[in-house]
């Protein structure tokens, strides 16, 4: 049965978007404010209650490559200006975002990568010695090589990010029901046709996935494939000490990252190899690991206590950049897919695929992300990216 927010239940939508999260409440959003009409979003769950309400809450646009640079970089901005833009408060901090090389390999792709920061537009310095002291004082200085400090990183706690979305969406006309399972996608004359929710069908002129680690799900639905696999990240936050971090932080060789809130707990986490896939139970294995990580850089952190782990689900892709766009095989099926910094990436996202949905045409940051990018042999290099 349907449990919807208690309005009448619409029949056909002009974009019917499956998932709640950043993505498909930022695609919602930009839909409604350039002037759609009937957009509705559904979700199967609570509010929050993906990987959007579970994340690090880290935001950064530098990146390794051009692709992900542009889109990131763009992304980085738009949450400069969200609050303004949805005229809601995200609580976005600005307060810098630092990628650590312990590793001389590392240390060079660092090296290589500041030309292209700057090429593109990111406010960055590369660092070392004296100028990592100076951003992260409390960091084992003697196990830093370099570093590259972005100065338009930061963090933005997702219960304001979220609140902002959902507030701007329903002030723009945006049709939200959670609690709401879609059971299947319809498929006519090679067009995806109408979702299903139980037993009602809402017909729809486009129909796009946003469902993060049920996107291979939603895909089987339909009859289509897409890259990757459902996987679980995890994340725990220590007991607050005194302000001891400023920035994010991506410890590159570690495939660790963390941050201090203005609480003053410690969060983040790394990513040991083969975990489960579809769990949201958080155990011991990667709270020790990202424990280890912490005492060995940070060795201040060593005797706190651990308040909290969590776990949450993501689309992972074989390059860890994520699927936007049309799907090759079905018209007017898009998707907003295979995130892994879904957070940074959601605003600016929301802005570009509504514009591409809008004009029929991908808008140019979006296409090096294509559905069939692995089928052509065009996947994403990216040597900076930590999970
Ligand atoms: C522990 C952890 C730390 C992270 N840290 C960061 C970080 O610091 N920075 C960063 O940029 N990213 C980070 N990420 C990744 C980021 O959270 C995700 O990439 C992002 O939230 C994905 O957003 P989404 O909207 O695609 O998916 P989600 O937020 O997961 O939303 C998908 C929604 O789809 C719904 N759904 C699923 N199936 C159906 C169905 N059949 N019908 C209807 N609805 C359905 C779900 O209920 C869910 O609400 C982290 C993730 C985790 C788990």
């Amino acid at each position: 049965m349907m449990q919807g927010q208690g309005a009448a239940w619409p029949t056909r939508a002009s974009v019917v978007i499956v998932g709640g999260g950043i993505q498909g409440l930022a695609c919602a959003f930009n839909l409604a404010r350039s002037g759609s009409k009937g957009v509705l979003v559904l979700d199967a769950g609570y509010w929050q209650g993906g990987a959007s309400g579970r994340n690090g809450t880290l935001v950064r646009g530098g990146f390794g490559s051009q692709a992900w640079i542009e889109l990131f970089e763009f992304s980085t901005r738009c949450w400069q200006d969200l609050s303004s833009t949805l005229g809601h408060n995200t609580m976005f901090s600005r307060r810098g975002y630092t990628m650590v090389a312990e590793t001389e390999r590392t240390a060079g792709v660092l090296e290589d990568t500041i030309h292209l920061h700057h090429q593109y537009g990111v406010r960055a310095k590369l660092l070392s010695g004296r100028g990592v002291r100076r951003v992260l004082p409390a960091i084992r200085q003697d196990k830093v090589l370099n570093a590259i400090h972005l100065a338009d990183g930061g963090v933005a706690p997702h219960h304001a990010g979220m609140k902002a979305f959902h507030a701007a969406c329903i002030e723009a006309g945006v049709d939200i029901r959670y609690r709401t399972r879609v059971t299947g996608i319809e498929r006519q004359n090679g067009r995806a046709t109408a979702v299903l929710v139980g037993d009602h069908r809402i017909e729809a002129e486009t129909i796009v996935v946003a469902a993060g680690g049920f996107n291979l799900a939603l895909a089987e639905m339909v009859g289509v494939t897409v890259p990757g696999h459902s996987m679980r990240i995890e994340a725990m936050a220590l007991e607050p000490i005194r302000p001891l971090i400023g920035p994010g932080i991506a410890l590159i060789d570690s495939l660790c990252y963390m941050h201090q809130t203005a609480r003053g707990e410690v969060v983040g986490g790394t990513e040991v190899p083969e975990r489960p896939r579809m769990s949201l139970s958080a155990d011991f294995p990667v709270l020790a690991r990202t424990a280890g990580v912490y005492a060995r850089l940070f060795p201040q952190l060593a005797d706190l206590r651990i308040l909290r782990h969590w776990a949450g689900l993501i689309h992972a892709t074989p390059d860890w950049a994520p699927l936007i766009g049309p799907h090759p095989d079905l018209r007017d099926l898009w998707f907003s897919a295979g995130w892994s910094y879904g957070w940074t990436g959601g605003p600016g996202t929301g802005v570009l695929l509504a514009r591409s949905i809008l004009e029929g045409k991908v808008e140019r940051r979006l296409q090096p992300f294509a559905l069939d990018r692995f089928a052509r042999g065009a996947a994403l290099v990216d040597k900076t990216i930590v999970m």
